[in-house]
């Protein structure tokens, strides 16, 4: 099949291709050029998709659940037939290898397929000779989907599928850093779901803002950092519109003294640096029993030197370049805040002559030996490929320090002792304490984060129910 040239994308409102005169260029972080032009929507044409929305809203509520899972299936189907194209628009926008971008696209497929067959229970509160009293499941009418850069199309396998489900019509708006593969996907479920079901609006700096404080939205489901969040939330609050913040995140991993070096250390180095540590849910801070510092430490330097960092339409290649430039100064910054306070850089640095001829936001995965609690690197979110390692000594010591901060969103603990490591999970303040493995998530699994790290859930009966308000119905017999 013929590549589209990006520079056609259009956003789709009510069914089909809003006209924009405004573009902006999105960058490929591989390369510094252009990955493709996506349109900048004007106030009216949010307006528009808003309107569009509602009013398709309540025609795609009254159809039966058998019917919106048939729906849901389809968007699937459609997606899984433009998985490659959908993936390479990821790698030219976002960065990552392509078979991870590939892994994405599969997973927003499987998640609707997953999220279909859910249901929407309604609670028998009463029911005896004075009373039915029955709460049901209502939708809650337009959902604006806010998404981030980093996984632009698997974060929103997290919200599609369930607001739908549940009745809503949604409205994507993707990160102006990634807006190519949504697009896109507008464009191909134009002719899978009804006008007006999915509408996608592009834009650059305000959109966000225009979106989180539009009145025609009963619902922001919001995925970024907590900054943002904490914008969103306040201005969501003007209309009392429900909000689900999937926030930033500082996830502790913790090695126990008998976990085997072989076993734990490439799970540990790919908790670190997939998709070049721009994970919500990576391990960004690994503390390490002294029994075994040592050899966890050499494991992951060597699986840092053999790594393949490039461009990843390039075979082989395991981790892209950080995704954009603020990302890129953001990280570079506290690597160079460690070089300053004199840190130990095992290894990886600040890019040689050599990764920057190259023309890509590339970091070479980096590793800084033990440096202080108080080091910036440890205490905050780096959301890219540099990791502090800690050495600790003391259980009580390191779980108190895996719940300081402001963050709770993931966590891990790894051990031989399976029952040591639930006890060491089951203290520490976190939406998700993984044993034994990392970042593993489920269509069927609720996740989200604990203080800072957001409100509510995504995925599972729960995630979906965050896309519903309760209705009691009482009959007085
Ligand atoms: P960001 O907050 O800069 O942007 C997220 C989205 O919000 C983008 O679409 C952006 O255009 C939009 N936006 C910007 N200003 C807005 C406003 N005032 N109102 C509404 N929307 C606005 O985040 P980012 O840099 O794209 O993503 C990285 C951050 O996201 C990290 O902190 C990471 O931990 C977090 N994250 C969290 C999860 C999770 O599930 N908890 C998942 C992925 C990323």
């Amino acid at each position: 099949m013929p590549m589209r040239t990006t520079s056609a994308l259009t956003m789709t409102v009510a069914g089909t291709a809003a006209q924009t005169l405004a573009t902006f260029e999105v960058t490929d972080p591989a390369t510094g050029r252009t990955a493709g032009l996506a349109p900048d929507a004007t106030r009216e044409q949010l307006d528009d998709a808003v309107a569009s929305a509602r009013a398709a809203q309540p025609g795609w509520a009254a159809l039966s659940l058998p019917q919106r899972r048939t729906y849901l299936e389809a968007m699937a189907d459609a997606i899984d037939d433009s998985a490659g194209e959908l993936a390479e628009l990821v790698t030219a926008e976002q960065g990552k290898p392509l078979p991870l971008a590939l892994a994405e696209v599969a997973g927003l497929s499987l998640w609707l397929r997953r999220t279909a067959p859910l249901d929407l229970p309604e609670t028998v509160n009463q029911d005896d000779a004075e009373r039915l009293s029955v709460t049901r499941r209502l939708p809650l009418g337009v959902v604006a989907a806010i998404t981030p850069w980093n996984y632009p199309l698997g974060q929103l396998s997290f919200k599609l599928g369930p607001a739908l489900l549940a009745g809503n019509t949604v409205v994507i708006k993707p990160s102006g850093f990634t807006p190519l593969s949504s697009l896109r996907l507008g464009e191909i479920l134009r002719d899978v779901v009804p006008a007006g079901v999915v509408s996608v609006i592009t834009g650059r700096g305000g959109l966000g803002a225009w979106v989180s404080t539009h009145p025609g939205f009963d619902k922001i489901s919001f995925t970024g950092s907590t900054a943002t969040g904490r914008d969103v939330m306040s201005g969501a609050g003007a209309t009392l519109t429900r909000v689900t913040l999937e926030l930033g995140g500082n996830d502790p991993a913790i090695v126990l003294p008998d976990a085997g070096p072989d076993e734990v250390s490439e799970k540990l180095f790919w908790a670190a640096f997939s998709n070049a540590g721009q994970i919500c849910l990576a391990s960004k801070r690994i503390y390490v029993h002294a029994d075994i510092y040592e050899q966890v430490a050499e494991r992951l330097v060597r699986l840092a030197d053999q790594v393949s960092v490039g461009d990843g339409r390039t075979e082989g290649v395991q981790i892209g370049p950080v995704s954009n430039r603020r990302q890129y100064d953001t990280v570079l910054d506290l690597l160079r805040d460690s070089l300053e306070q004199g840190h130990d850089i095992l290894t990886g640095g600040l890019p040689g002559p050599e990764l920057i001829a190259q023309g890509g936001l590339f970091i070479r995965p980096t590793i800084i030996g033990n440096p202080p609690e108080s080091a910036r690197i440890v205490q905050e979110e780096q959301f890219g490929p540099v990791l502090p390692l800690l050495r600790y000594t003391d259980v009580d010591e390191v779980i108190a320090l895996a719940n300081a901060g402001e963050y709770g969103l993931g966590a891990s603990v790894w051990s031989a002792d399976t029952d040591a490591a639930l006890a060491v999970a089951r203290r520490i303040t976190s939406g998700t304490v993984w044993v034994n493995e990392v970042m593993h998530l489920s269509p069927l699994v609720p996740f989200g984060g604990l203080g800072q790290s957001g409100i509510g859930v995504e995925s599972g009966s729960a995630g979906l129910l965050e896309f519903t308000e309760r209705q009691t119905i009482t009959l007085k017999r």
